[in-house]
């Protein structure tokens, strides 16, 4: 996976990209990321990246010429096939899991982070392909959008994560919260682990998980499971979780 990222301040990815999983991910040479100041590619005699919005009104709009030629510039450097342009802005596509999932089957994701009012229209219209919101809010600017997706994406990448396993049961991945978790010691100030966990009856940990994994999901986010074909087990637990409560 190779990640270009256009933005106006690149010294705020490096202790995102610098650390952790994303760091190794990069030394594992599973990923490539490209940090662009796309302000070097303003024809501008003060490279200026900016100006007034015609019409009137507050704020600045980012002008097409200095993200268009980032763009073809980090196109033509790359072969790659799968390829994703996004612009992130509060205005897009709300981002999931599901998304993640989607855009982790890529080669080459570039990312346009904006800053200001907003940007030229004619950059949404002709140069991207996703348009991703992070949440209904408004940030500054794009960066901490880009960074939310690449470390999502990342981690979903083959040989990225230690344990493979640990991306399939995470909190959405399999359409219901993940189920919870505990450590030793057995007995914590008198809070003690599910016995259960301590059976070593692989089976009935796995149905344990599974119906937590469920009653979590029915008691926080409820949503989710109307997207869900449930199975007759579930929709049994459900039923008693709803009697109980
Ligand atoms: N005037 C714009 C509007 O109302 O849609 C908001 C501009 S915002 C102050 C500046 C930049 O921050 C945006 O261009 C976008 O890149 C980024 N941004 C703000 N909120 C975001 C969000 N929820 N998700 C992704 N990016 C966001």
């Amino acid at each position: 996976m190779r990640y270009d990222i256009l933005t106006l301040f690149p010294e705020m990815f490096t202790g995102v990209l610098g650390h952790s999983i994303l760091k190794r991910a990069e030394e594992k040479k599973i990923v490539n990321y490209n940090v662009v100041d796309f302000r070097t590619f303003s024809k501008d005699k003060h490279q200026r990246v900016d100006d007034y919005p015609y019409g009137g009104g507050g704020g600045m709009v980012l002008t097409p010429q200095p993200v268009f030629d980032a763009i073809e510039e980090v196109t033509k450097q790359s072969r790659c096939e799968k390829r994703r342009i996004i612009l992130l802005c509060p205005q897009g596509e709300r981002y999931s899991q599901k998304k993640a999932e989607e855009l982790a089957q890529c080669d080459q994701l570039i990312f346009i982070c904006g800053h200001y009012e907003g940007y030229d229209e004619r950059i949404r219209e002709h140069l991207v392909t996703d348009e991703i919101s992070i949440g209904d809010y408004v940030l500054t600017g794009g960066e901490l959008g880009a960074m939310v997706i690449i470390d999502s994406v990342t981690r979903l990448l083959t040989g990225v994560l230690g344990n493979e396993t640990s991306a399939i049961t995470d909190s959405f991945s399999s359409g219901l919260l993940e189920y919870p978790h505990y450590t030793r010691p057995v007995d914590f100030r008198g809070l003690k682990v599910p016995d259960v966990l301590l059976s070593g009856h692989h089976e009935n940990i796995e149905q344990w998980r599974h119906e937590q994994a469920l009653k979590r999901t029915y008691e926080r986010r409820p949503d989710l499971l109307n997207e869900r074909n449930l199975s007759e087990k579930e929709r049994d637990w459900l039923q008693s979780m709803k009697k109980d409560k």
